[in-house]
């Protein structure tokens, strides 16, 4: 945080100088009103008090006028600050996303990007720079005041360093209350859910856990309040005390002749003012454990480095994978374990294993949406983990298990700028009666699974890439669609890896790789592997 401060270096030393200017003056402004007021009761000269209210006024607009300044310029760059945040959380975000959906609730990544950001709004304000203003007041103040009484201002120096170092030591915080981030979680999946929820009759039940996170964050809120109203209770308790103490000390030495009394109520304003400017330290502390916590959450991922390595020779030759292994983030066991193989140039691959055997995670990671945590996937021998990812994908046509429809039309949800006339023969291939035109709702609502994945399909047929890499994308049509559409696949020229729990239809592809208990097991074509009467052969015999 303090290295993003610095790069408003101006800035920040202008708002600290309007602050000091800012206190100093409203220090200036109550001692001297002390002063004329003892000054007025000897019935000086009158052109004396003309002098010192003139001077009062002074004090008071130069107050005033540095407040305002110190105001403008502190927000200023504060949001130049959030600005930069808002930012830098984006870029780091955005590379990883796929990566961070699998690991992160929806309503946390939502959290970080408001309410962290907010947060940090006030660490500048009143975190990093509240206490530096304080400081330098301070010190000209005791400048000042330690002509006059060494001993007061020895007295105001303890109750200051009381009121800003040792109670607000006492108050920190050691972590900040999570049921805001856990209320606004579960708030997203609830409106995710709804539907969902409201069929299987689990709405009220849902609602009311809701309800209880509501109050607990409320609680929470209230709390936090009380806290902070207490530190400031207490700070304004001390500054009472010191005032007290100054004026029963500078009593004592007006009488001993050690201080003209002349300056007693003087000093007494001063201690009052002085302590204006500490009491907001009291919630230094618990903002800084705040906008700490708000930082490290946005920050966390920037640690995940982006390759930057180019595309060596272009033309897919062969892909590889060697020995890759995988674990979900906070997951025991492996999803994947030590697999390699070898895809040349035009070959076509069929993933199969029963569900939950580690397909789509060995899909995620080809397609560099998971990163191995063992071993590496080469294309024509190089790491992918060290190739721009957008490169990658420039070369490949990829099929997800889910995909995203857009509102618009067919044409727009196509992403392709291909000739009509060859996406409507495509459309009709697929046996897919839409035009171009036809009108596609947000999430494809009106279009029917086997539809939708039909149409998903016909992306990646429009696209001249040298791969097309496919998970589950027959799952949803009955068998006579599904060799159908496989026939069509198989017919295009580019290697194909395609993940599938189907069994029909894979005698036409190259080879079959058989995934099974997070392991690749069998590698064949359809005719070997039931020859060899192994894991396939059975998972054959069960399913038909
Ligand atoms: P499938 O072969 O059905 O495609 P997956 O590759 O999706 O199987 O899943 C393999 C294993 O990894 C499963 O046991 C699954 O529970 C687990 N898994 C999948 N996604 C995650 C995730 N995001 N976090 C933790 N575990 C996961
Ligand atoms: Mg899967």
């Amino acid at each position: 945080m303090w290295q993003m401060i610095v790069s408003e270096k101006r800035d920040f030393l202008f708002a600290l100088l309007a602050g000091t200017i800012s206190g100093l003056t409203a220090v200036a402004l109550f001692a001297q009103s002390g002063f004329l007021i003892s000054k007025a009761a000897l019935l000086p000269p009158f052109y004396i008090i003309l002098i010192l209210t003139a001077f009062l006024k002074l004090f008071g607009v130069a107050k005033s006028a540095s407040k305002y300044a110190e105001r403008y310029i502190s927000h200023r760059v504060t949001f130049s600050l959030l600005e930069k945040v808002r930012i830098r959380f984006f870029q780091s975000l955005q590379p990883h996303a796929h990566a961070l959906l699998s690991s992160y609730r929806g309503g946390d990544l939502l959290t970080r990007m408001t309410k962290d950001v907010d947060t940090l709004q006030q660490y500048f304000l009143r975190v990093a720079y509240p206490p530096l203003v304080a400081l330098l007041v301070f010190f000209g103040t005791m400048l000042f005041t330690v002509w006059f009484s060494v001993w007061i201002t020895l007295l105001l120096l303890i109750s200051v360093l009381l009121c800003t170092v040792f109670l607000p030591v006492l108050w920190q915080k050691k972590k900040e209350a999570t049921s805001q981030q856990l209320y606004t979680e579960s708030l997203t999946e609830y409106f995710y859910g709804l539907t969902d929820l409201t069929v299987a009759g689990q709405r009220p039940a849902s609602e009311q856990a809701l309800q209880q996170l509501s109050v607990d964050f409320e609680q929470d809120l209230q709390n936090e309040e009380k806290q902070a109203l207490q530190a400031q209770l207490v700070n304004q308790a001390i500054a009472l005390l010191t005032a007290f103490a100054v004026v029963m000390l500078g009593a004592y030495f007006v009488t001993t002749g050690a201080l003209d009394g002349l300056y007693l109520a003087m000093l007494l304003l001063i201690a009052l003012t002085v302590f204006e400017v500490a009491i907001p330290l009291g919630t230094v502390p618990l903002h800084k454990v705040k906008t700490k916590e708000a930082f490290n959450r946005l920050t966390a991922f920037n640690s995940a480095t982006i390759p930057k390595q180019a595309l060596q020779q272009g033309e897919l030759q062969m892909l590889q994978a060697d020995k890759l292994s995988y674990s979900y983030p906070n997951s025991e066991f492996q999803a994947l374990r030590d697999v390699s193989f070898t895809i040349t140039k035009g070959e076509k691959i069929a993933i199969i294993g029963p569900s939950g055997a580690g397909k789509s995670t060995l899909f995620q990671l080809l397609i560099q949406n998971l990163q191995p945590n063992v071993g590496n996937i080469l294309w024509n021998g190089q790491k992918t983990a060290q190739i721009q990812h957008e490169e990658l994908w420039a070369q490949m046509g990829i099929m997800l298990q889910h995909n995203h429809f857009f509102s618009g039309t067919v044409r727009e949800n196509l992403l392709s700028d291909q000739e009509d006339a060859h996406m409507e023969e495509l459309l009709t291939k697929l046996q897919l009666p839409f035009s171009l035109e036809q009108e596609v709702l947000e999430n494809a609502r009106n279009l029917s699974g086997g539809e939708q994945q039909r149409l998903a399909l016909a992306r990646v047929l429009l696209r001249d890439v040298p791969i097309y890499l496919l998970d589950e994308p027959f799952a949803h049509l009955d068998s006579n669609l599904t060799a159908h559409c496989t026939d069509l696949l198989l017919a295009s020229p580019q290697t194909i890896v395609c993940v599938t729990h189907k069994l029909d239809a894979l005698a036409h592809f190259d080879r079959i790789f058989v995934i099974h208990e997070h392991q690749l097991v069998e590698i064949g074509h359809y005719d070997d592997l039931i020859e060899k009467q192994g894991i396939f052969y059975y998972m054959q015999k069960l399913s038909t």
